[in-house]
């Protein structure tokens, strides 16, 4: 097929790139190796700018600043309502250069530039200001313990904090972990993924802007291997929040487990099941599957990359899906009209051409999609397969991109049993109107999500993460703030004890 617009059209535009540099103690500064990295845009493979390469060295200064932050200087110590005055500060002036902050990950990561800036954006606002809110609302327990004793629990920050963020949300998830980190009064390293670097530098710019203090967020770019590696085997980083493969979730967790052993979270993979049942309404239905496997070109953990669909309405469901895969418009992620951007890399792009030729070898029924469009840029046409098995790669591996595995089934238990055949639990979408089977298969599928006659219906007060190789740790809610904290103890002798 083709793209839907040329090279050369208006909306063919790259914003003026402002920041490239290491953000450390709150200024912008080189590397110390002074190497630097390029980061590429995927509709074209061209250069979009050099950004400094933070290694071991630059990691070390950051968590040195951090450190120093926390130990003694202000942010733990404010009462939190100073912390969330702060933030919600950050939080308007995102607000206020939401364009080109959009314009910063469409062309970095080939994500929707409208859908950045009209849904994106002000939900990350929102995000900010939900934890800021949440910022002098922490508090212990009182302990009854005896007629001797009594206690009470102390919420204390975890202290210096490394995020290690991927490319495939920028933005969303540079706030996902920063926010909660900031009002729970922790200092922080943030590593955004090399592919996509550039908006968490304009954070960094923006949080100096706001008055965070110096040391409490660094952003250091810079590879996985060196300077992720650099953050997760520290000695005096305290946690680590990671979100990204599963894969690299298990090298997280080892290098904290052979250093410091520091507080680890992990956001990891999926390969999450959409269950449709006979009575569900067939265009909502065919509506919910699309979108689970296109939003963000499949590049999601939690995308719904396993579709069930129950035998009465099979064939006339997936003719409806069929017909809407091929009406999505994929191409350039400036143009209004686009629902599609390229994949993030060219790494990307190949893995999923490999795992479509994989389903060919398989023996799955290619339906629809497939190739690649346009003779450049990382742009592939939304794909579905049926007559899968549950035990082919198509079915088991996490793909993260527009390849869809659907599946025809014939009971609930078997809906169920077949659903929960995978190493990995992140989330799972049931379509249905009948509120029992809804609550069965609620309470027995083993996922950290649930969405019943909804899909991707995220909020800043749900709690979201994995069971089983998804990971563990809680984004989003309240929970989040456990992430970022711990409990002490303390314990006093009451008036006459023996004490
Ligand atoms: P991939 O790019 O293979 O999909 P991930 O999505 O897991 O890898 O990458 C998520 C983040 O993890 C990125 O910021 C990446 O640089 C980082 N990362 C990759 N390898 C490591 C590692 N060995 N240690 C720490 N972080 C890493």
């Amino acid at each position: 097929g083709d793209l839907s617009n040329g090279a050369g059209a208006d909306f063919y535009k790259i914003p003026a790139i402002k920041f490239t540099k290491l953000f450390i103690n709150g200024e912008f500064v080189d590397s110390i190796s002074g190497k630097t990295f390029e980061t590429i845009d995927p509709r074209t493979g061209e250069v979009i700018a050099n950004v400094a390469e933070g290694t071991k060295e630059d990691v070390d200064l950051a968590v040195k600043a951090a450190r120093e932050a926390f130990d003694s200087g202000p942010w733990p110590r404010m009462p939190g309502v100073a912390r969330a005055k702060i933030m919600l500060k950050f939080a308007d002036l995102i607000d206020q250069n939401r364009e080109e902050l959009a314009a910063l990950d469409a062309v970095d990561a080939g994500k929707l530039y409208n859908w950045l800036k009209n849904v994106d954006l002000p939900n990350i606002v929102n995000t900010l200001r939900y934890y800021a809110g949440a910022a002098d609302k922490i508090h212990g327990e009182t302990l009854k313990m005896s007629r001797e004793l009594q206690g009470y629990t102390l919420m204390e920050p975890v202290g210096v904090v490394g995020h290690i963020i991927p490319w495939n949300f920028p933005s969303s998830l540079f706030f996902t972990k920063v926010s909660p980190a900031l009002a729970a009064g922790c200092t922080m390293i943030v590593k955004p993924a090399e592919q996509t670097p550039l908006s968490a530098l304009f954070y960094a710019h923006l949080a100096k802007q706001a008055g965070i203090p110096d040391g409490v967020l660094n952003v250091v770019p810079g590879f996985g291997p060196t300077a992720g590696a650099a953050i997760t085997s520290h000695m005096d980083i305290d946690a680590v929040s990671f979100t990204g493969s599963t894969e690299v979730g298990r090298q997280v967790m080892e290098a904290a487990a052979r250093s410091n052993l520091k507080k680890v979270s992990l956001e990891l993979g999926g390969k999450s099941p959409l269950i449709i049942f006979d009575d569900a309404d067939l265009d909502k239905a065919a509506e919910l599957a699309l979108i689970g496997i296109l939003f963000n070109k499949g590049e999601i953990c939690c995308a719904g990359s396993r579709v069930f669909v129950q035998e009465g309405i099979y064939d006339e469901l997936e003719k409806k899906l069929v017909e809407k895969a091929k009406s999505w418009v994929v191409g350039d992620p400036f143009d209004p009209k686009v629902q599609q951007g390229p994949q993030c890399d060219k790494r990307q792009f190949d893995k999923i051409l490999s795992y479509i030729e994989h389903g060919k070898r398989e023996g799955a029924t290619l339906l629809t999609g497939g190739k690649i469009i346009g003779d450049k840029g990382y742009y592939i046409e939304p794909t579905i397969f049926s007559n899968i098995k549950d035990d082919m790669l198509i079915a088991q591996d996490e793909i993260f991109g527009p390849v869809l595995a659907l599946t025809k089934f014939k009971t609930i238990d078997e809906a169920i049993l077949r659903a929960n055949n995978t190493r990995y639990g992140l989330a799972a979408g049931i379509v249905t109107k009948n509120i029992d089977t809804a609550n069965t298969v609620s309470r027995s599928v083993r996922a950290g999500t649930i969405w019943i006659n909804c899909y991707f219906a995220f909020g800043d007060d749900v709690p979201f993460g994995g069971y089983k190789m998804s990971g563990f740790g809680r984004d989003y809610g309240l929970e989040a703030l456990h992430k970022y904290m711990q409990v002490k103890s303390v314990v006093t002798p009451i008036y006459n004890s023996p004490w």
